[in-house]
């Protein structure tokens, strides 16, 4: 295949193609055109495809290599080269009149290669004209030489499926291979002649395709957002040393998912005998700052910040926090304890801070402070075994 289309490149630059463009001086080796400079770097490619006639100048002096391609003359041009393919000449020729490129249409409808009509005389996008152009040639003319795994064009995810395959077949083949490092298509931007010019080189001269490859990007592993200064990792809110919410962050109150969940929590410890109830629950930015303060007083503010959470750095703050029964550790040793820290994920709390997770959380071990996620999220998270930093991927320290 490489050889017959090899030897069709040298039909093209020896036979003049009497009807797909008059290519007057199809012999010359250097263009006539005031607007390619040998120094362009589409100069090779505009003379390559000149000369084959496939694709002629504006005038008989001016090519207008930034100018934009039709969609009509992407159609003729896709029939001119299955043509040439097929039968080794062009004879196709275009009717007179306003619809001059109607028999081109047809020729290429009948065989597949359009699949669709378009708006003739505007400008064609680079998706569109590239899904036209992969048909247009023999399956067998454009076999992949380039790793282009699906997925790894970076911005073909509103592209139609029969476009972004055409574009993928391009792209493996080494005919185009986008804009910039990351090889994007840019798919609905309007294709330039000078371009289509490169393209109609590489379809036609196997020699002239492009090696390069491309992978699909890692997905992030979480998902940062930042909402209003709050942040959320996958979807969850995180409040610790590393992210902080601001002063005006107040739900006033624990929020309602989680007083119901504490409620149903209470109510099945009493089925057991047990009573659990909070001691704590929202605390403003203000209450914090406060609190922090006499801690900081009271022990200094390095053995403070192991066990209180300085202003704004509160999961109290949230509303979706409680401290439960007694601020003693001896509580994890209570029936009580032992019951919340076996059964509270299953009323949709985690124990925020574990035994020996003091680097990881940034707190000291709190037998008492849960926080609530909802059902499904703290299951997960238990039955993990991590903390919600390891589980999400996050840190847990002041940046000072
Ligand atoms: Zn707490």
């Amino acid at each position: 295949m490489k050889k017959s289309l090899i030897v069709l490149l040298s039909l093209l630059l020896l036979v003049p193609c009497a009807s797909c463009a008059a290519a007057a001086e199809a012999d010359s080796s250097t263009l006539p055109f005031d607007d390619v400079s040998p120094s362009d770097w589409f100069y090779g490619d505009v003379l390559t495809a000149w000369q084959s006639g496939l694709i002629n100048g504006k005038s008989e002096t001016l090519f207008a290599p930034d100018g934009s391609l039709t969609y009509a003359e992407a159609v003729k041009l896709a029939a001119c080269m299955n043509q040439l393919a097929a039968e080794g000449a062009v004879t196709l020729a275009a009717d007179t009149g306003s619809e001059w490129y109607r028999p081109y249409v047809t020729y290429c409808a009948e065989r597949g290669i359009l699949l669709e009509d378009y708006a003739w005389n505007q400008p064609a996008e680079r998706a569109v004209y590239m899904e036209i152009f992969s048909r247009a040639l023999p399956a067998d003319a454009l076999w992949p030489i380039n790793e282009v795994p699906d997925g790894s064009i970076p911005d073909l995810g509103g592209v139609p499926e029969k476009t972004a395959a055409g574009v993928y077949a391009l792209y493996r083949a080494g005919v185009a291979q986008g804009t910039g490092s990351d090889h994007a298509c840019a798919p609905w931007a309007n294709v330039k002649r000078s371009e289509v010019a490169a393209i109609l080189t590489r379809m036609m001269d196997p020699e002239k395709r492009i090696s390069f490859s491309l992978s699909v990007p890692a997905e992030p592993e979480h998902r940062i957002e930042v909402i209003d200064g709050v942040t959320y990792v996958d979807g969850i809110l995180v409040v610790n040393k590393t992210y902080s919410i601001p002063a005006s962050y107040a739900p006033g109150d624990l929020t309602w998912e989680c007083r119901t969940a504490l409620d149903a929590l209470s109510a099945g410890a009493a089925a057991n005998g047990l009573s659990i109830y909070a001691i704590s629950g929202y605390r403003s930015y203000e209450y914090q700052l406060g609190l922090y303060d006499r801690y900081v007083a009271r022990d200094g503010k390095a053995e403070a910040d192991r066990y209180s959470a300085r202003a704004g750095h509160s999961e109290h703050q949230t509303g979706l926090a409680v401290d439960v029964n007694s601020l003693e550790y001896a509580f994890a040793d209570t029936p009580e304890g032992q019951w919340l820290a076996a059964h509270c994920a299953e009323y949709g709390f985690i124990l925020r801070y574990p035994e020996g997770k003091e680097e990881i959380t940034g707190y000291r071990y709190e037998p008492w402070h849960i926080r609530y996620l909802g059902v499904e999220t703290a299951k997960k998270v238990a039955e993990s075994g991590l903390t919600l930093e390891e589980y999400l991927g996050v840190t847990s320290q002041y940046a000072d």
